[in-house]
């Protein structure tokens, strides 16, 4: 399997591949380009000869545009699922390559409905004022390995509704299927008005290249927090527009009036969902002292039925940790908890790049796998006493992308929700987003919102028009 970049609208030819990896079997899914920095610049530069076109479109018309690639999303589903499996390793099934394709489909749909019309202030025999939304320029698009496909369409979709145009660099682990999404966007789109790039990150770093580049305008990244600190520093010196989409340590609380039996599936969906590597996932668990071995309990047991094997296996419903690096920092985070905690499912390395599901109790803040984020399928366990002193803990972290609170009652909950520091708070759920809904982190954890219309806004220069 190998793709061409493609810039203006046409398959662009570079003589450099690099091998992605399937992490199912450790062999070759396909090969990518191995673009330069000479292939970035004409990229960018055909992204801002497109951008006064596109950005004259009129909006109708791009909203258009978004429902046909929503469309296509939804012709090309199944091909798109099965080269994100080979090369992410997620399952067909399950919450897992199918599934990102149907979000995909979602969030490009909703996001042609967006509003962004004109916003009247004034509009009176002393005055008018009027605030319009426009289009920023050529916006970069930076995208991690967990969710490729989904990740991108959050990125290119509410760039290309407000009218700017793109380039997306997608992550040397995972550039196969944003190779054949952006082929097939450019089947719908005036040539020019969405680019990519790939690389592998080895002599050149493309991203960083994008960072600083002067003819982009918006930085739209999702990635770590270490990466995500890089993209901010090279962007100071051209004032870039930012959308920074880091990492998260995400707590969740169970409360003394929670029903363990009916959260087991809940919370363990929370947790491991693409097997733990999302950013908004479930990364450590308080549980109140009264219920702590009833709810570790239901979770294990549910934990227990989930078959974990080959992403392309149809009865697979989770599979590999994505690469190497991960899976060597969750082991050793594993090794370390389960010398301090008590190992309730799993804790030991499968073959390859399988890791079992994992549930250590007995740990506390601290402990490293409860203050750093392991990005991989295993979630510590803290016993509570008090609630105080489970929020205090839940807060004390760098990050705050999302939380949750677990109860019985959830009008109580919703008080205690404010108290959480982070973007977003579920109430007997986790990680539930919506595409009208913004999401973003507080802290550390980013800057700025993607989704529904505040979302939207981060594409565009306000302009107020008085009289
Ligand atoms: P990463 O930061 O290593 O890479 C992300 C992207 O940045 C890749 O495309 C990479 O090639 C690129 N990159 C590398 N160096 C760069 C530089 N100097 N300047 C600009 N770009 C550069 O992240 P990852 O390992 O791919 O993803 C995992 C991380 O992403 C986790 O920490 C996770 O929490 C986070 N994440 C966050 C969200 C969110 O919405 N908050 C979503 C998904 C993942």
């Amino acid at each position: 399997m190998a793709f061409d970049i493609t810039i203006n609208g046409a398959p662009h030819p570079v003589r450099a591949s690099f091998a992605v990896h399937d992490p199912a079997t450790g062999g070759i899914a396909g090969d990518a380009p191995n673009a330069d920095l000479a292939d970035l610049d004409r990229a960018v530069a055909a992204a801002r000869e497109a951008f006064p076109g596109w950005a004259r479109t009129p909006d109708a018309d791009r909203q258009q545009a978004c429902r046909a690639i929503a469309r296509a999303l939804g012709d090309h589903a199944e091909e798109l699922a099965q080269i994100l499996t080979r090369e992410q390793g997620k399952p067909l099934n399950g919450l897992g390559s199918r599934w990102e394709l149907g979000g995909a489909q979602a969030w490009a749909a909703a996001t042609a409905e967006l509003p962004l019309a004109p916003k009247v202030i004034q509009d009176d025999a002393s005055g008018r004022v009027v605030l319009y939304r426009k289009p920023l320029g050529v916006v970069g698009s930076i995208t991690p390995w967990n969710f490729p496909v989904m990740i991108a369409v959050w990125h290119i979709l509410p760039a290309l509704r407000s009218g700017n145009t793109v380039v997306i660099k997608p992550s040397p682990l995972t550039p196969l299927a944003t190779l054949r999404l952006v082929q097939l966007m450019n089947g719908l789109l005036p040539p020019g008005v969405v680019n990519i790039v790939t690389g592998d990150d080895r002599d050149v770093n493309l991203g960083a290249a994008m960072a600083a580049h002067p003819d982009i305008r918006k930085i739209v990244f999702t990635g770590s927090c270490a990466t995500g600190q890089k993209v901010m520093q090279a962007a100071a010196p051209t004032m870039k527009r930012l959308t920074l989409e880091m990492g998260g340590n995400d707590a969740g609380i169970v409360l003394p009036d929670a029903d363990p039996a009916a959260i087991a599936e809940g919370l363990f969906w929370g947790a491991f969902i693409n097997n733990g590597q999302t950013c908004a996932a479930m990364k450590r668990l308080y549980v109140h002292d009264s219920i702590h071995d009833a709810v570790c309990d239901a979770l294990v047991a549910f934990a227990r039925q989930i078959p974990v094997g080959p992403g392309l296996d149809e009865g697979s419903i989770l599979g590999p940790v994505q690469n190497r690096m991960q899976f060597d920092k969750l082991s050793h985070l594993v090794a370390d908890a389960a010398a301090k905690g008590r190992v309730l499912l799993g804790g030991a390395p499968g073959e390859g790049l399988f890791f079992p599901p994992t549930i250590i109790a007995g740990l506390q803040n601290g402990d490293p796998l409860v203050d750093q984020e392991q990005f991989g399928p295993a979630l510590p366990v803290i016993r509570y006493h008090d609630l105080d002193e489970a929020i205090r803990a839940a807060n004390d972290s760098p990050n705050g992308l999302g939380g949750s609170i677990w109860t019985g009652d959830p009008e109580a909950a919703r008080a205690l929700a404010l108290r959480l520091e982070c973007g977003s708070v579920w109430i007997n759920a986790h990680g539930a987003i919506r595409p009208d809904v913004p999401f973003g982190g507080v802290k550390q954890s980013g800057l700025g919102v993607e989704f529904g219309e505040e979302g939207l806004a981060e594409y565009t220069d306000l302009q107020a028009v008085f009289g």
